[in-house]
Order: structure tokens, then sequence, then C-alpha cells
């Protein structure tokens, strides 16, 4: 852990929990335990959802740039209504069918430059954990069976249902009960968490001591973060449509079978929209990453256009800001490429702070409640001050190396520069230089070869033969 690097004390965030910003101190000291709600399996992600992740690294990112360790959960929902249709619908058992998509979910992670989490554990695989939470529930009184044996939760029992979404829950409503997985804040009335089967669950089901049946999906990831992270956590994530019913779902749950508060920090990102609406499945307006990199465009690019958007704003998805992303990502490339050969005059003070600068800016906003709009301008103010002073020859080839180095430590939080090299291309004078020596040594015609060689060498490009062909590099003169 670098000392540069130290925990912060001064990382705020924005916690949907009290609608403040509040100062961030995690329950143990230099760790930080966070649970982010990972894809639903059953068909390609979108970039919609791609936005939720890259905050959720960005987040996690900038944490580790403060020097915490961070334990990172994120699910896969691998069983819950729509996954279940969805096989059905293709005729696939589920497990097949969701297989496939969470394959093409690491690919897409990848292609965004996404840090891997530290579990990913799949709903299917934590049914024993999930059927002890029922039975905890069950047996403090805070769920009850249905007449169709599902077991439900009784939101009436639990004093602070609605505290993250904000809404008070209707008496007349007592009593009213809900199976499906999402509804809207008006419907709020109990909830299922435990599914007795029926014909339309095919062989999705679980012979278990509460009964035959399947999960609900809040009870998933309440008994999955809680097996990793503990009763109590520092941070949940999700995008803003989970907060309710899934989250305050997800609260409900846990608080009453723990009796102790479930989690500290709750973050919530704003949606991807396109023309104004949510980037969604059902209403068919979504691109996948896969679509639209076969349009040519860079994941590098991609990745910039959604991390560069406050999390808590939205974003309107178009193919200009996606170009225009293009664009400043080979602005951010030429310049470190230019502070790498630099070899001019020393800057001085004058330089020693615009780097200070710089990173204090960045480091500031982004303890803000990760203000990356706010930290991307700093790094673009830098960016044209050192061009200038660039342009003047005012940066020593130290100097530069340390530009450098501030550049490399922006993109462990960004992802989007990566390793830098100019595309060098030989002269056509020297490549024809190259191919008249390779005939000559096809002809065994070695004091041409050696002539040409030399010949190179004026030019300034040196040949070395190896086993496996012929190298060159250009040498500086
Ligand atoms: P799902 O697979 O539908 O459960 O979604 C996975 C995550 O993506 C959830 O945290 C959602 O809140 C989030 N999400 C879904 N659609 C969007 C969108 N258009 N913009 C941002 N986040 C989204
Ligand atoms: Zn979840």
């Amino acid at each position: 852990m670098g000392k540069k690097n130290m925990q912060s004390e001064n990382i705020r965030f924005f916690n949907t929990l009290t609608r403040e910003k509040e100062k961030f101190a995690p329950i143990e000291k230099g760790n930080v335990r966070m649970y982010t709600c990972g894809p639903t399996v059953y068909d390609y992600i979108h970039i919609g959802n791609l936005r939720c992740f890259l905050f959720e690294d960005v987040l996690k990112r900038w944490l580790e740039y403060r020097g915490f360790q961070v334990t990172q959960v994120m699910n896969l929902t691998d069983v819950d209504d729509r996954t279940i249709k969805a096989s059905r619908t293709q005729g696939v058992p589920i497990k097949q069918h969701t297989e496939r998509f969470v394959k093409a979910f690491f690919e897409d992670i990848d292609a965004l430059n996404i840090e891997t989490a530290t579990y990913y554990p799949k709903a299917t695989e934590h049914i024993p954990e999930m059927v002890a939470l029922v039975k905890k529930l069950l047996e403090k009184g805070y769920a009850y069976r249905g007449e169709d044996n599902s077991v439900y939760f009784a939101i009436s029992k639990f004093k602070d249902y609605g505290k993250l979404a904000k809404i008070q829950v209707n008496e007349l409503k007592a009593g009213a009960r809900v199976k499906v997985d999402e509804y809207a804040k008006e419907e709020a009335s109990d909830f299922v968490v435990w599914k007795a089967w029926d014909t339309d669950d095919g062989d999705v089901f679980w012979e278990t001591e509460i009964g035959k049946g399947r999960p609900g999906w809040h009870i998933e990831c309440s008994a999955m973060s809680m097996k990793y992270l503990g009763e109590t956590f520092d941070i949940h994530c999700g995008g803003v449509d989970n907060l309710f019913p899934h989250h305050e779902n997800e609260i409900a749950q846990s608080e009453a079978a723990t009796g102790k508060k479930f989690v500290n920090y709750w973050l919530h990102n704003e949606h991807l929209l396109v023309e104004g609406k949510k980037m969604a499945k059902r209403l068919q307006n979504y691109y996948t990453l896969k679509d639209l990199m076969a349009k040519g465009y860079d994941s590098k690019a991609i990745r910039y256009l959604m991390m560069s958007v406050h999390y808590r704003q939205q974003i309107n998805f178009t193919f200009d800001g996606l170009e225009a992303a293009k664009k400043t990502l080979e602005r951010l490339t030429n310049f470190v490429l230019r502070s790498l050969e630099a070899d001019g005059k020393s800057g001085g003070d004058r330089l020693t702070q615009l780097i200070e600068s710089a990173q204090r800016g960045f480091e500031e906003a982004m303890d803000d409640d990760l203000n990356i709009s706010v930290a991307l301008a700093h790094l673009f103010d830098f960016v044209r001050d050192v061009n200038n002073l660039l342009n003047e020859g005012m940066v020593n080839k130290q100097e530069g190396q340390e530009i450098y180095k501030l550049m490399v430590k922006f993109d462990k939080v960004l992802g989007v520069i990566g390793e830098v090299k100019r595309e060098i291309k030989l002269s056509k004078e020297a490549e024809d230089l190259i191919h008249m020596r390779e005939e000559a040594r096809k002809v065994r015609d070695w004091k041409s070869a050696d002539q040409i060689r030399e010949q190179l060498k004026a030019m300034g490009v040196v040949i070395e033969d190896t086993a496996e062909g012929i190298r060159w590099r250009i040498e500086k003169q």
C-alpha cells in the first residue's frame, strides 16, 4: 500500500438511506465490504446494465486508490421469474440457458476493463442459505405461509419498512400480497420470499424443508450478501430501479432476521437513457456491447462515455457522444505519448505546481461522492496547460516521466488509457531497401546485403537478422 495513497479520511458518499452526503468510514479499518447486485442472466446484458457495473468499478477503484482493501460480491441471478420464463420459452433447461449468458457477461465486463469482483455467487448454488433465512423469518413471525403454500414477508411486522424508498405503508393495504418479483411503490404489500412450485415453473424447483419451490428474487441477495460479507456490511449498490422493491425488501428480510443494521451506505446509479427513456429490454431500445463493437466502436470509448458522467446523473446515449468520447481518448493518449517523448528544458516550478494541483483537484473531486466530471475537468486543464509547455519545449525528460506517472495513476481509476505506443512506420524508401536486401540475401549476395544494411543505418534504421526473420528499429540520430 503506497504511502501517498493513504486511506482517505475525506471520502463522502451520497447515502440513499439518509438522502445526504456522509463521511465514509468502513466498519473494519482499511477494509471495505461491498455488495453489488449483478446481472439477471436470462439474456445478453445491455449497455445500461454495464453503466451500473462501470460505476461500481470506478467506486471500487477509487477506494483502492485511497488504500482500502475491497471485498466485492456480485451475484448472478440465475433463477427468478425472468430466467424461468426465458428458458421455458426457448425449451432449454434453465442451467444451460443461463450459462450462455453468464459467459457473455464475463466477456463484456472484461472488454470494458471492469475489474473482477472477489466473489460471483450464483443464486442456484445458495438455496440452503436462502431456505435457512426463510426459516428464520417464519420462526420469528415476520413471515407466514399463504394458502398457495408460498411464504410471504409481512411488511406490517417490520416497523422500518419503507425507510429506503421513503414510503409510508398504507394500513389498509396490510394483508395484500404480491408474488411477482417486480412491482411499483404504490403496490407495496407483503412480498414473496419462497415461491411454492406451480406449473409455470416446469422443472425448476428444489425440494426443501420449507416445501417444494424456489426462492423469491429479493431473498437471494439477502442470503448471498450476508454469507460473504457478514450480517452488517459497508456498501450496497445498484441501479435506481432496484431501490424499490428489491433493496427495500432486502433490508426488511435481513434486518428482521438478524436484528442488526444490514448496510451502512446505499449507493444508486441513475439510468442510461435512449431518447429520454430508460434503456431496457422490454422497451426494445437497447444496445449490447457487442452491437456497438460490431459497428466499429472501441470498448475504451464506450467505457469512457459511460463513466465520464457523474453516477447520479442520467446519461443520454447517442452515437455523437460516442464519437466525442473517442476523440477525447485520442487526445489523452497523444498527451501521454508527448510527455514520454519530452526532451526539452525544465518547466521548473510552474510544472511542479501544475502536477500538484492536478492531483489535488482530481482527488478532492473523487472524494466528493465520486465527482468524476469535476475530476476530469482538472485532468483536462492539466493536459491543456502541459501541452502548452510542451509546445514551448519547456518539459524535460524527467518531468515527462513525472507527468506520465501521474497519468498512469489517474488511469488506475479511469481504466481508459492503458499502454500507449507510438505507431512507427518505415518510409517507403526504407521499405524498398529492406526488400532489396532480402532479395540479395536469397541469392547469397552478402556484399550487397551488407551495403544496404549500412545504407539503412545511415538513414537511422537498424536491421537485425533473427531466427524469426528480419527485425528493424529506428534509432534516433
Ligand atoms: P438486471 O439484470 O436487470 O437485474 O440489472 C442489473 C443492474 O443494472 C441493476 O443494478 C439495474 O438497476 C441496472 N440497470 C438496468 N438498466 C439500467 C439502465 N438503463 N441504466 C443504468 N443501470 C441499469
Ligand atoms: Zn440484488
